[in-house]
């Protein structure tokens, strides 16, 4: 098949290699023309495992191009995915100028029962507004359906070739057959339901995820006033089968460029069809505090942030990715510079990404190595799981002076750092 992907950031780079390396014919369209050019190049223009790899075979194979021209990626194209951004407006709602833009410039170039797919996340009753767009730019028949992207960043290509399921939201036969061709390969279940089913099972499951972490935090805080250990307790709970022992994650709270604008977009959405009273509100206001509120208690147990100098380790928003969107450490940086502090900072790939991103103060330092950043560090602050920082042996940086080792995601035995001569301060424990 012919297909085109419209926006080539994240989730588009990773769907375009990945649908080339099934043997179809893609061409992935974006706006920007740097990015374009690096792409050219087989450059990915952020840090995703495996991707520049895949994204280079792909195109030696010929299977894979990129372009700025509208009229070159669509014309010939059978399937058309639309995978631009949809960042939250100012009141919440996402923000669909960009899917909208893209849907009016494709429609005069469409080819006879092309089928428009939309994988950026969207709120029900987006399709019908894109159909209003396209329909008048054009004479050919053509379909629209809903196909959302449940990746995740850091393992973006293993969970792109090995989905837990793919959710096709159409109305139509002919693309749910289409649809359920193309991901045949995949061996996984393919669910097929109405375009709204589609779009809130996206809303809902990034929902249900943010929602679970924001539980256990709120667990955690109380575990920390009652000498109960939250690792402890989620062993006790996950044995029970209708809650599980997986995605418990204590720690500093959600991040990243899809939970915090996806249960926003979520509450926005509710309210705006009159369900005002709603959880999803409250997990986000949660969520906003939750950095402040840990560093004020963290604060309080080390006397006082003055004076101190406290090593960041780990900038990105997660492990394995260098996407610093809505990343905790935006937020600690944000928080300590209010103080008399040395910050020094410190991520295996997102330094030069940071640098945009976190809050502009003299107070801070990046550096490139966790030797580096944690000299003379008075508290040390694992705010990240990356491998590197998890099995890095911290003993070696130890001075004679007093210091805190804060496991922002309890990753670490609080035995061993305590063995090692820190002042062990971890979440809910
Ligand atoms: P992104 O910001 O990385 O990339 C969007 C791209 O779209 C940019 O390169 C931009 O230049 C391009 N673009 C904007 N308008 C365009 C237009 N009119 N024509 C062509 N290109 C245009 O976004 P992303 O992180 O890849 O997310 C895309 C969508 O997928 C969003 O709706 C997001 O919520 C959803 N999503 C993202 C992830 C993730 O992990 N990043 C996971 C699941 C779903």
């Amino acid at each position: 098949m012919n297909i085109t992907i419209i926006g080539t950031g994240f989730v588009g780079v990773v769907s375009a290699a990945v649908y080339a390396s099934l043997g179809h014919q893609v061409i992935g369209l974006d706006i920007d023309p740097k990015k374009i050019e690096s792409l050219k190049k087989s450059q990915v223009p952020f840090f995703e495992p495996n991707l520049e790899n895949l994204l280079k075979e792909q195109q030696q194979k010929k299977r894979l191009d990129f372009t700025t021209d509208y009229q070159q990626a669509i014309t010939s194209a059978d399937i058309i995915i639309i995978a631009v951004g949809t960042p939250s407006a100012p009141d919440g709602q996402a923000d669909l100028t960009y899917v909208f833009a893209a849907s009016k410039a494709l429609a005069t170039y469409l080819k006879e029962n092309a089928i428009v797919v939309i994988k950026s996340t969207v709120p029900p009753g987006t399709l019908e507004k894109a159909e209003e767009i396209i329909k008048p730019l054009t004479e050919v028949n053509f379909y629209l359906a809903s196909l959302p992207e449940f990746l995740r960043e850091g393992r973006a290509v293993e969970d792109t070739l090995g989905p837990d399921r793919i959710v096709i939201g159409a109305t139509d036969d002919f693309v749910f057959e289409t649809l359920e061709r193309l991901h045949q390969p995949f061996d996984c279940p393919i669910i097929k339901v109405s375009p709204p089913s589609a779009q809130m099972a996206k809303y809902a499951a990034n929902a249900y995820l943010a929602t679970r972490i924001t539980f256990i935090n709120q667990i955690a805080d109380l575990c920390q006033k009652n000498g109960a250990d939250i690792q402890e307790l989620i062993q006790a709970i996950g044995l029970d089968n209708r809650i599980g022992d997986h995605y418990w994650y204590p720690g500093f709270g959600y991040g990243g460029s899809c939970f915090p604008k996806d249960v926003k977009e979520l509450a926005a959405y509710s309210r705006a069809i009159g369900e005002s009273n709603n959880l999803l509100n409250k997990i986000s206001d949660l969520n906003e505090e939750r950095i402040p509120k840990l560093l004020t208690a963290f604060g309080d147990k080390i006397g006082g942030w003055d004076n101190k100098t406290v090593a960041i380790l780990g900038l990105s928003f997660k492990p394995n990715t260098d996407d610093m969107r809505e990343a905790p450490s935006i937020k600690v940086v944000e928080y300590l510079k209010a103080f008399d502090v040395k910050i020094k900072g410190f991520d295996p790939k997102a330094i030069e990404v940071a640098k945009n991103f976190l809050p502009q103060t003299d107070k801070l330092s990046l550096h490139q190595t966790i030797d580096e950043a944690t000299t003379d560090a008075d508290v040390i602050i694992a705010l990240i799981e990356w491998p590197e920082i998890v099995s890095f042996d911290f003993s070696h940086v130890k001075t004679t002076k007093q210091q805190w080792f804060i496991d922002g995601r309890n990753q670490f035995s609080p035995q061993i750092i305590s063995k090692w001569g820190y002042s062990y301060l971890g979440i809910g424990r």
